[in-house]
């Protein structure tokens, strides 16, 4: 396979070119579908993302910040309490500041611990004890900077604690003595100057704790916004290209299934102003339904051409003999039906008769009683089609049911059967599996039968037209009474006939033919028996002349009789032999027998003159001399008769 090729098919397979109709429209809506689900897949993921993130926002950092800056607040809070310590003498107040400072240290190390593992802080008012504020924590990472952070500051807030606790009893024990002493004094200073330092850590470590979170939060917000802005690229990406992709292919969709119905619809409206163009036959470049509809229509455009030029043909025929040997032709090349027989039926005498042509056989395969009794003929009597494939043994007149099918075809002419069509068709089939492939063949030979029925039916207004046109033809140029043909057939078929001497460089004799003394008849017997001698007589010429040539009723009482191909002497033998059996004829009529004698003048052209109606007249003198020099003989026209007498 070539590359081409190769290319053409992948083509094909993707723009559904050789696949059913309703297949081609599933595909199409599958992928529709499909670019619908990659959309809503991007979509919701972005979604899904960006919902997930402002969770993590609201959930994890935002309380997470909170907690830190809370904690924050209640070691600033702590530290005045413990300023307050250092100030004051008053033991009560020392005592609330030192409660008051450790509840607040007690908070920070709830709240770390919530930042370290998770959970609910809640935050009293250390005025009132009222409830501020309540919010869940989540854990920071393990092993996060954050994380990190919040250990230390834990650390540091056992230490503040510590030193806390050791501030509250050196000022216990200084307000104990009264006073205190210088030393006390200074170990408090000392003791307060590295609380300071500790909390200055702590606070800057939760500094750092809540910029470090902010700084996640930040990325959060960078990671969202990114993502946002791919999944709105992807989905303005994955749009544009689904909507050109289903542009294309609906485009092609659409190309496939109306070029060839509009080529079909032009074809259709091409036919309905009757015309048949093959040139335009639709091309057919796919493999499904509508590649089907094309090839039938191709078909059926092929088929009512074939008919047209078959009809033009065979009315351009001149004669009847020609149509059929064509209708025979299309049956053997066209069909490949080629065991098949003609038979030609007339309304007058019931006869029939098989035609001879190329393509057809001579061979009887029917009863011969059918020829003369053409009701014999199944297919003649009823104007029906008779197959035996149909109905074995249907037609008790067709003598090889053994070995042969056979379908006879009526031809319909005019209103009667104008004759019979037989095809035949080999049994040669093994009798086991007869029955499966006879319904095979059937279906073939059914098809075949079909068309040929076609053929036969577009002839049948030919075979009429032709038909009636010989019958008038036949009664314009015979003689009724004798069924001779007459002046006017020799006038209308003298060309052919010198056509014919001058191509065979023959000669034929032309023999001029006259009862002697007929008027007598007339006058004696009367007209009717004048009739019945004239009838014998001219039954008498015809037989005595050969089979190709022709007996004309040139007149009355007068006959010539066209003797073609002559050889030398011929005419004269058969104006001899025809001389002598009218001698010879006894005709009966009712006044009873009449014996009549016969004259005859022949000449031979183009021997005697190369213009025919000179021929005749020469026969015509010679007659005349035949007559004066006694009648009842044969003369042969000679050069001096034409000089002597002045015609
Ligand atoms: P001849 O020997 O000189 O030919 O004598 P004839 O009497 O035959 O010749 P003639 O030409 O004088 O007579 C021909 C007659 O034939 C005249 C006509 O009445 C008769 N005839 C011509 N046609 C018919 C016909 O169709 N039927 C009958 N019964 N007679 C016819
Ligand atoms: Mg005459
Ligand atoms: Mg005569």
């Amino acid at each position: 396979m070539s590359i081409s090729k190769i290319l053409k098919r992948i083509l094909n397979f993707l723009t559904f070119t050789d696949i059913p109709i309703w297949q081609k429209l599933l595909l199409f809506a599958i992928g529709g579908i499909v670019w619908f689900i990659i959309i809503a897949v991007i979509g919701l993921g972005a979604v899904t993302y960006v919902n997930d993130s402002s969770k993590a926002l609201t959930n994890e950092v935002v309380p997470q910040i909170l907690a830190s800056q809370k904690v924050i607040i209640k070691i600033r809070g702590a530290n005045v309490s413990v300023y307050n310590i250092a100030m004051h003498d008053d033991i009560n107040i020392v005592n609330n500041h030192v409660q008051r400072a450790n509840i607040l240290f007690n908070d920070v190390s709830v709240i770390l611990n919530a930042l370290l593992k998770g959970g609910l802080v809640k935050d009293y008012s250390d005025l009132t004890g009222d409830l501020i504020e309540e919010f869940q924590v989540l854990p920071v990472k393990e092993g996060s900077r954050s994380e990190r952070y919040v250990k230390e500051t834990l650390a540091k807030n056992q230490n503040i604690r510590k030193i806390l606790n050791e501030l509250v009893l050196i000022k216990k024990a200084r307000l104990k003595e009264g006073g205190g002493t210088a030393k006390n004094k200074a170990l408090f200073m000392n003791k307060l100057k590295e609380y300071d330092a500790l909390t200055v850590q702590a606070v800057t470590i939760l500094g750092k704790l809540t910029s470090w979170i902010s700084v996640l939060q930040k990325s959060h917000t960078i990671r969202i916004q990114r993502v946002l802005k791919q999944s709105m690229a992807m989905f303005i990406f994955v749009g544009i290209l689904a909507v050109i992709l289903l542009t294309v292919f609906s485009y092609l969709l659409k190309i496939s299934i109306t070029r060839p119905l509009k080529a079909i619809t032009e074809q259709i409206k091409i036919l309905s102003e009757g015309e048949v163009d093959l040139t335009k036959q639709i091309t057919i470049g796919s493999q499904d339904e509508i590649a089907d509809l094309s090839a039938n229509f191709n078909m059926l455009m092929q088929t009512i051409y074939d008919m047209n030029t078959f009809k033009k043909v065979i009315e351009e025929d001149d004669d009847l003999t020609d149509v059929y040997v064509r209708l025979a032709k299309v049956f053997n090349e066209g069909l490949g039906l080629d065991d098949i027989s003609i038979y030609e039926a007339t309304n007058r005498n019931k006869s029939m008769q098989i035609l001879t042509t190329p393509y057809t056989k001579d061979d009887i395969y029917c009863n011969r009683e059918i020829f003369i009794d053409n009701s014999l003929c199944r297919a003649r009597k009823t104007g029906r089609r008779v197959s035996s494939i149909e109905y074995s043994e249907i037609c008790k007149q067709f003598l090889f049911a053994s070995d042969k099918y056979h379908v006879c075809v009526p031809m319909i002419v005019g209103a009667s059967i104008g004759g019979v069509v037989q095809f035949r068709f080999d049994k040669t089939i093994d009798k086991q599996k007869q029955e499966e492939i006879t319904i095979l063949d059937n279906t073939c030979i059914e098809r075949l039968v079909l068309k040929a029925e076609q053929y036969i039916a577009e002839s049948s207004a030919v075979i009429e037209a032709k038909r009636l046109t010989s019958a008038l033809k036949e009664s314009s140029v015979r003689d009724p009474m004798t069924g001779l043909y007459n002046r006017r057939f020799l006038e209308e078929y003298v060309e052919t006939l010198i056509a014919r001497v001058a191509r065979k460089e023959g000669v034929i004799g032309l023999l001029m033919c006259d009862l002697d003394f007929f008027k007598q008849v007339n006058d004696k017997f009367g007209h009717d028996a004048g009739d019945i001698v004239l009838i014998e007589t001219a039954k008498v010429i015809a037989a005595n002349a050969r089979a190709a040539d022709l007996t004309i009723r040139f007149g009355g009482e007068e006959f010539l009789v066209i003797v073609s191909d002559a050889k030398e002497g011929e005419a004269g033998v058969v104006a001899e032999r025809i001389r002598k059996m009218i001698e010879e004829l006894k005709v009966k009529t009712s006044g009873g027998i009449i014996q009549k004698t016969i004259s005859v003048g022949y000449s031979e052209f183009p021997k005697d003159t190369h213009n025919f109606w000179e021929a005749i007249k020469y026969a015509d003198i010679a007659l005349y001399k035949a007559k004066e020099s006694g009648r009842n003989r044969c003369i042969r026209f000679e050069k001096e008769m034409w000089n002597k007498e002045a015609y």
